[in-house]
């Protein structure tokens, strides 16, 4: 059994960990292992393994980048799933581009990014993607999916839902703008970064902050938010704000979003600990490994978490992290 990458820390194993560096190897590893449970990973920043993994875990060690078209304002570039997505973002930002700064320093890689539609000050992979090459695990078999074929939705694509488990990507396109398109109305980005910045001030503004509120991966174990922050109805909401006058809450379509870290703190979650597993002092939505834990410790602290703010608020928080 093979110790499998994860940022939160957990010893955890898998039988085969099948590496490939070209979509011809991976053909041949899919072919190899046809009938055995197989699985597309990237980082395991998003990963929460409940127990050790009796399959296969295929890993893209494909990095490149490459222009595919341009014209006077816009650039597609295709990166190739294994890049680490901070690497693309430096890169792009490097270039003068505009599109993919607010994302800097999210962990993982460029495949998982077109799957999780990651997000961040105001900015979703989905905003940029326009296309996404992936590989069917069933024939081998290439498959293009163009944006809307990606039923994007927050943290949510079609990779997860539909077609869960089906499709490898092995390449995401993004139209990047060659003039400036700051989107700065989301957090302290403005304050930080004046009205006219560079696609570079914007990506050490996120950067700083996010290191501030964050645990970094690799001194504090953690996947992240835990939990996606819900949408309640109007109605709901009309009833928990007469209850809650401070209660923070942005209108999305369908509802109104609330803030989980804030259902989760009002709780009195903030800095608890369950065994190994912790509520992050620092951001209530993050749950972290603080010492050894194991990944029973970080289920059972997620459900008494989502047991408590059902029963005070009535509203349900589900996970952002994937549960294998
Ligand atoms: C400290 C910290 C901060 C974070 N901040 C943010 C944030 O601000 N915004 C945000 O959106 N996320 C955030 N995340 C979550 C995480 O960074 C993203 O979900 C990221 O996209 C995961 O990338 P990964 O390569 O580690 O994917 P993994 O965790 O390995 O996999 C995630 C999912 O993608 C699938 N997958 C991976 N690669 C492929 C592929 N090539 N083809 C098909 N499926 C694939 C996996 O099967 C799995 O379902 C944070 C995580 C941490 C630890």
């Amino acid at each position: 059994m093979v110790k499998i990458p994860n940022t939160f820390g957990m010893d955890v194993r898998t039988k085969v960990w099948a590496e490939y560096h070209s979509v011809d190897e991976l053909r041949t590893l899919l072919s190899r292992y046809r009938g055995e449970q197989m699985m597309a990973v990237g980082a395991g920043s998003n990963l929460l393994f409940t127990g050790d993994y009796d399959g296969v875990l295929l890993h893209s060690a494909m990095r490149d980048t490459q222009v595919v078209s341009q014209t006077d304002t816009t650039i597609d570039i295709e990166a190739q799933a294994g890049l680490v997505m901070d690497d693309l973002v430096a890169q792009t930002v490097a270039q003068g581009l505009w599109g993919l700064e607010n994302l800097s320093y999210i962990p993982g890689e460029v495949g998982a990014s077109a799957v999780q539609n990651v997000g961040a000050y105001g900015v979703e992979a989905k905003d940029v993607i326009i296309a996404v090459k992936t590989i069917a695990i069933a024939d081998g078999n290439e498959r293009v999916f163009s944006n809307a074929e990606c039923h994007y939705g927050y943290r949510d694509s079609i990779f997860k839902n539909q077609l869960k488990g089906q499709y490898i990507v092995t390449s995401v396109i993004y139209r990047l703008s060659k003039t400036p398109k700051p989107v700065l109305d989301y957090g302290h980005l403005r304050a930080v970064t004046g009205d006219t910045p560079t696609p570079q001030q914007v990506r050490e503004a996120v950067t700083t902050i996010r290191r501030q509120k964050l645990p970094e991966v690799n001194e504090i174990g953690s996947a992240g938010s835990f939990f996606k922050n819900p949408v309640v109805p109007t109605e709901q909401f009309q009833a928990l704000l007469a209850q809650y006058p401070t209660m923070p809450h942005f209108a999305v379509e369908g509802g109104v979003k609330i803030p989980a870290a804030w259902l989760i703190e009002q709780c009195g979650w903030k800095g608890k600990r369950l065994g190994g597993a912790q509520v992050y002092d620092k951001q209530p939505l993050v749950l972290v490994n603080a010492d050894q834990a194991t990944p029973q410790d970080v289920m059972t602290l997620a459900e008494q978490i989502c047991q408590s703010v059902k029963t005070r608020f009535n509203i349900t928080i589900n996970p952002e992290v994937n549960y294998i």
